[in-house]
């Protein structure tokens, strides 16, 4: 359920507010002062917030700007004057709308329903980043299991692709061959650790300029092997 926070000193009209947005199935605060209810707006988590501009302790104009500093909750402005409302957009405080008193109730929820709809819309096209490792001209693609080199993308196998991210993401740490193998493969007693030996070689005929002067996967021998940072 979405949550509205009103921030009001008329108590008859932030009555009003609440009724018509509980009605629409809101869950709706309401604060009277401006200094309490800025306070419940940085510290709470609300969807949105309705605004009124001359209130006693902190202004509407400082409560939004102070809001706008550490979030994008939507914002609505509620001015009894129509001059205020240029005035507003003049500070470019950052507010979604605006509106005049007296107004209707039903107009103040179709635009607190228009800004919820428009701001999880934008909240659900964050599309997450992907998780990227990228050393000396190496990138692996986490996310999407793809690595380039020197911005040529190279073709990884599964196994040869866990490996590589494994030993980029523990750079400066020597692993037996063993210990790869058990990471890697997860199969303690099967298969050979040979195998570990075969896929280095491959990650480094796709990585290396030399394959016999390493500079990303060192030989240590007789111990195994580390990704030199
Ligand atoms: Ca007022």
């Amino acid at each position: 359920m979405s949550k509205v926070l009103i921030i009001e000193d008329e108590e008859a009209i932030a009555e009003l507010e609440k009724d018509y947005l509980e009605l629409s199935g809101f869950e709706v605060e309401i604060e009277n002062n401006g200094e309490t209810g800025l306070n419940r707006a940085l510290k709470e988590d609300f969807d949105m917030f309705i605004l009124d501009l001359m209130l006693p302790g902190v202004d509407g104009f400082e409560i939004c700007k102070r809001i706008r500093e550490v979030k994008n909750t939507p914002v609505l402005m509620v001015s009894a004057k129509k001059d205020d409302i240029d005035k507003i957009r003049g500070l470019g405080l950052g507010a979604d709308d605006y509106i005049t008193k007296p107004f209707s109730p039903s107009e103040l929820v179709a635009r607190v329903k228009a800004h919820l709809a428009r701001y999880e819309r934008l909240i659900g096209s964050n599309v997450q980043e992907n998780d990227i490792i990228e050393i000396r001209g190496i990138k692996i693609d986490k996310t999407a299991r793809r690595v380039w080199v020197n911005d040529e993308e190279k073709p990884f196998t599964t196994k040869e692709f866990d490996l590589l991210v494994f030993l980029a993401q523990n750079p400066n740490h020597v692993f037996t061959k063993e210990e790869l193998f058990k990471e890697i493969w997860d199969m303690e007693s099967i298969g050979d650790i040979a195998t570990v030996t075969v896929h280095i070689k491959k990650i480094r005929e796709k990585i290396e300029m030399n394959t016999a002067k390493p500079q990303y996967i060192e030989t240590i021998w007789g111990v195994g092997y580390r990704f030199k940072l």
